[in-house]
């Protein structure tokens, strides 16, 4: 089965030379595989008349085409396409009462039209785009099978529905306070007394993404959907969000996109992995157990589908910080920060050149503060920062500005260090952005080009906010690799504020942690070797990592369980002896 995609958001006919007609051999030969249709601005390829060359391909200059050949038994499968020349997901995963159902997979794979098809937003077409089929189409699709008494129900609108989408940011823009917001809803909106009287715009992604779940939660339904539940939640708000939803699906079904391993791990029953290719075709594999689904997902192989779909991520237990041969950077001494009804103290530390150190512990309690200190973009009340460093800064919050890609990278070209465009551009993909606007970006791509353009700046530290928000696993890894390599051989250092425990491991070769009471009282220690820095700070928690026995990978102990006793009494929250 051939598939062809022409993917809308890059293709730009006013800006080539319509290259893909010019030169497809089948149009030379006088038939139409790919052409402009009448009242149509973009070229389309037909399925049966393309023979999948490939010239067309490599001829776009914006590389706009996909063709890829399936295999035939997939085609039955085919649940939606987006239009002629569109993304087509094929199978979707079964949600079941009691049981938390997850999705892993890159993004632009399927996940989120996948919920979109399960909450009955998008009816599937089944690939008939020509003539859409009617529900009794599709329940006759599937029958026989559990789907046809879900689509049943769905087509009768028996099911009742609650979502939590994707992206929270866009609440900032109700105009009102949080409680204006939970009224016009109609919830009650427990948990989120602290905030009730501030204004909605005013709040941070955190307490934004804490309404949406709240809101979510509690409306009455039979199917919940969650997606991305954890972006902007510290560690301790992501476990206890988890919690919450783990409850929920005791007599619910509960269907989770999720993006951090640990908690993904942590909350989901079953999960289901998608593979294909990004903006071409999604393929959800069947339902696996939480441990080894994300096992086979790390290790880039499905064994039953006989499918590669990526390198095998591993972890590593770490070697300790080795001081002695390593140069500072900067240092600090006893810093204070006071503001109003706020206080933070930073314990003296130091920085070495070469090292990226993690930043963890809980919003609101001072990491950008101290950050912007070491940066000398705000005072310290008290205490000194050691040395003139210059800062690269990607900030937590992104807003995309005008322009593209490209004029963002060149526009700024002269302030880059050598080995940008080798070591950071190249292995992150952002050539292939260089013609998209930034404003239609995604969340995801977004956020790489903002980490790429913060670690293409010529300066001796690099202050990473975040990073890991609306990326896929994959990118979350991709992304570690390069920072770690650009402090190692650029001889500098980079902070990165994160809360996905997979990230830190991967990223960090030591850990400041950061501790108190939110809004009021901050205390920033270290940096610390990785395994001092994790214990003091899951001990604050009160949570205990084992490390799974094929991966090594993390996972997060059951309070009360025998290991999680036996690590707290010798004081091992993170790594077992
Ligand atoms: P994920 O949630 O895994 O990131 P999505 O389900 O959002 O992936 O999208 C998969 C692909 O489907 C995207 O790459 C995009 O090209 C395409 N797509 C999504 N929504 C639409 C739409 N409304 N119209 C056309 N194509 C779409
Ligand atoms: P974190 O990065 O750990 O989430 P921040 O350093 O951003 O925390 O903020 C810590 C505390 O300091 C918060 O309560 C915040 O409201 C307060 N704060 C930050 N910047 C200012 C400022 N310019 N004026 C007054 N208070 C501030
Ligand atoms: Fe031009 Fe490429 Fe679009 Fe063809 S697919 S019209 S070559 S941008
Ligand atoms: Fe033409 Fe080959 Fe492209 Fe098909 S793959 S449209 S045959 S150039």
């Amino acid at each position: 089965m051939r598939v062809a995609v022409i993917d809308k958001d890059r293709c730009q006919p006013k800006k080539c030379s319509l290259e893909c007609i010019k030169y497809c051999p089948r149009v030379r030969g006088g038939v139409k595989a790919i052409e402009i249709l009448e009242n149509e601005e973009k070229p389309t390829i037909s399925e049966e008349l393309c023979v999948g060359c490939g010239i067309c391909i490599h001829k776009c200059p914006f590389k706009a085409i996909h063709i890829e050949n399936l295999a035939e038994e997939l085609k039955e499968d085919l649940v939606h396409q987006y239009g002629k020349n569109g993304f087509r997901l094929f199978r979707l995963p079964l949600p079941r009462k009691g049981k938390v159902v997850g999705l892993l997979g890159e993004n632009g794979i399927g996940k989120t039209t996948s919920l979109q098809i399960l909450s009955g937003k998008l009816k599937p077409n089944l690939g008939r785009i020509d003539e859409e089929p009617t529900w009794d189409d599709i329940i006759e699709e599937w029958r026989g099978t559990e789907f046809a008494e879900f689509f049943k129900k769905i087509a009768g609108g028996k099911l009742k529905i609650s979502y939590k989408p994707q992206y929270v940011d866009k609440l900032s823009y109700y105009k009102g306070k949080v409680k204006d917001f939970i009224e016009e809803i109609g919830v009650e909106g427990n948990g989120l007394e602290e905030i009730w009287n501030r204004k909605m715009s005013e709040i941070s992604g955190g307490e934004l993404q804490k309404i949406a779940i709240t809101v979510a939660m509690e409306r009455e339904a039979d199917i919940y959907f969650f997606d991305e539940p954890s972006s902007y939640l510290d560690i301790k708000n992501r476990l206890e969000m988890g919690k919450k939803i783990r409850e929920l699906a005791n007599d619910k079904m509960v269907v989770v996109v999720e993006h951090d391993l640990a908690v993904l791990d942590f909350l989901a029953d079953i999960i289901h992995i998608l593979y294909g290719k990004k903006g071409v075709y999604g393929v959800v594999a069947g339902a696996k157990t939480a441990r080894h689904g994300i096992n086979l997902y790390l290790s880039g192989y499905l064994k039953e589908e006989n499918v590669r779909f990526g390198e095998e991520i591993k972890f590593e237990k770490h070697p300790p910080r080795q001081l002695k041969e390593q140069e500072i950077l900067i240092s600090f001494e006893g810093l204070k920060k006071k503001y109003n009804g706020f206080e933070l103290q930073i314990e003296s530390g130091e920085i070495y050149k070469g090292e990226v150190v993690g930043v963890v512990g809980p919003n609101g309690i001072g990491k950008t503060t101290f950050v912007k200190m070491l940066a000398g973009i705000i005072e310290p009340t008290e205490g000194k920062v050691d040395a003139k460093v210059k800062v690269s800064y990607k900030p937590q919050y992104i807003k995309a500005g005008e322009g593209t890609v490209r004029e963002l990278f060149e526009v700024n070209k002269k302030k880059f260090h050598m080995l940008y465009d080798k070591e950071v551009l190249l292995p992150l993909g952002i050539k292939d952005l260089f013609d998209r606007e930034l404003n239609s970006l995604s969340g995801g791509e977004l956020q790489t080009v903002a980490v790429a353009f913060c670690l293409s700046m010529e300066a001796d530290i690099y202050l990473i906010d975040e990073p890991s928000a609306y990326l896929d696993a994959k990118q979350r890894m991709k992304i570690a690799k390069v920072i770690k390599r650009i402090m190692e051989k650029e001889a500098k250092a980079a902070l990165v504020v994160e809360h996905d425990v997979y990230f830190i491991d991967m990223v960090s070769q030591a850990l400041m942690v950061f501790s108190g009471e939110p809004g009021k009282k901050g205390i920033g220690r270290g940096p610390f070797s990785l395994r001092e820095g994790m214990n003091l700070f899951l001990k604050d928690l009160g949570i205990t990592f084992r490390r799974d026995e094929d991966t090594n990978r993390p996972r997060v102990n059951k309070i009360g369980s025998t290991l999680d006793r036996q690590q707290k009494s010798i004081g091992e929250y993170y790594y077992e002896l």
